[in-house]
């Protein structure tokens, strides 16, 4: 190698290296203003999430603020049925403390009688998702039991998954106290009244069966009327005793063997001679036995019958009918009257209930269906109806045959 070549290499060598160190002069200086958006950048972000957080902590509190003074109790559990968060209200009801809530025991808060029912009802939502709703008793800081409603519904994702259950208590107590007070006053309005309602009947009957002097025919009529009024009485103080005997969870039978079609056929007696403008119609087929009450059986069949008849002005044909279904009988009575709606389905068996005023066609308390249904309870059965507005009910029993 010449001395020539060797200096032109190492200008080129010093050129190369000069270009490098610009090129690296330009990367210092980017990154240093880089370095400089970077902490603009940081300082941005640094307010953003302290923004962020003072947002959080002033909704967190505004939740708190909201959850904590709600008039109810709330909590929250997981689907687990594991409960991770009770609100104040919850802490100064029961005077318990935030770990003493966590271990304690369902027993020591929740009143000995309800808590078999809310044990079973809440393990049955936990493992189906339905809503938790309940009436129950639970245990103040005082030692009291008030009343309370319990009502929780699950929180699902857009996934449907559950995430976890959202509940609240109500104090019901005055409400529940004040229903308590009236169902007494009626147990014992209607008791008082059924005293003097016999004996009125009994003098009625023998003023009828008075034979030593001749009675003027049309005091006659007026004894049958007031005998048919008595007895419309009778019945009505009766429903009366029965819907406060069932408050009281006292409405108690006796039940022996019977036969569905003997049973069907009596009430289709009655109710000809009842309700001389219907057709009451009854084929019946091979007979089954159940084991059941055969006053209270014929008192639902009459209620069933009485309001097909009360609900079906125009078109007179009542069906009563039985199958055997299974292990049980189903006995149906349907009529061709006014029907229900879909609404009206749900509610018809609750106390007191009766379709809207201004479509009632028929005088009654609403009390019929509910003393049926409770009857019909008693027996290990069913009640249900199938109805349409307009074309007519199918009032249907289903009852447990006799093993
Ligand atoms: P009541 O007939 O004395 O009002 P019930 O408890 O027997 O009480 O019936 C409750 C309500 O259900 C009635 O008010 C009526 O609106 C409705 N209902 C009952 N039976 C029938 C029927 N066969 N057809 C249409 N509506 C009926």
């Amino acid at each position: 190698m010449n001395a020539q070549n060797t200096e032109e290499q190492l200008q080129a060598e010093i050129k190369k290296l000069q270009l490098q160190l610009e090129e690296a002069h330009g990367t210092i200086e980017a990154m240093e203003e880089a370095k400089v958006e970077a902490v603009k950048l940081n300082d941005i972000l640094e307010d953003a999430v302290a923004a962020r957080a003072k947002d959080l902590s002033v909704s967190q509190e505004h939740f708190m603020l909201l959850a904590n003074n709600i008039p109810q109790i709330t909590w929250t559990n997981l689907s687990s049925g594991r409960f991770n968060f009770f609100n104040q209200r919850w802490y100064d009801y029961t005077g318990l403390s935030f770990d003493a809530t966590f271990e304690e025991s369902w027993d020591n808060i929740i009143h000995p009688d309800d808590l078999p029912a809310t044990r079973e009802k809440f393990n049955h939502c936990m493992k189906t998702g339905e809503i938790f709703e309940i009436e129950n008793r639970y245990k103040r800081n005082d030692g009291i039991y008030r009343w309370h409603l319990n009502r929780s519904i699950p929180l699902r994702n857009e996934n449907h998954e559950l995430l976890f259950w959202v509940g609240t208590a109500t104090d019901i107590d005055d409400q529940r106290k004040s229903i308590e007070k009236k169902d007494e006053f009626i147990g014992i309005a209607s008791h008082e009244l059924k005293t003097p309602l016999t004996s009125l009947k009994a003098y009625l009957q023998l003023i009828s069966n008075y034979k030593k002097e001749v009675v003027p025919g049309q005091v006659k009529t007026f004894i049958v009327k007031a005998e048919s009024s008595i007895c419309k009485l009778q019945n009505l103080v009766n429903d009366l005793l029965d819907v406060s005997k069932i408050q009281a969870g006292k409405l108690d039978f006796v039940q022996s063997p019977l036969s569905i079609k003997e049973l069907i056929a009596t009430c289709a007696e009655h109710a000809g001679y009842m309700f001389p403008d219907y057709n009451i119609i009854f084929n019946p087929g091979a007979d089954v036995k159940i084991n059941g009450n055969t006053e209270r059986l014929e008192q639902v069949l009459m209620n069933l019958i009485n309001n097909a008849v009360k609900y079906s002005p125009l078109h007179k044909d009542i069906i009563l009918s039985f199958t055997k279904e299974g292990n049980q009988v189903r006995i149906s009575v349907t009529d061709y009257g006014i029907g229900l709606s879909t609404s009206q389905l749900d509610k018809i068996f609750e106390r007191f209930y009766r379709v809207d005023v201004k479509n009632r066609i028929a005088s009654g308390l609403g009390m019929g269906l509910y003393i049926s249904m409770e009857i019909i309870k008693n027996h290990k059965g069913t009640i249900g109806v199938q109805s349409r507005i307009n074309k007519g009910s199918t009032f249907y029993i289903l009852l447990p045959l006799l093993s």
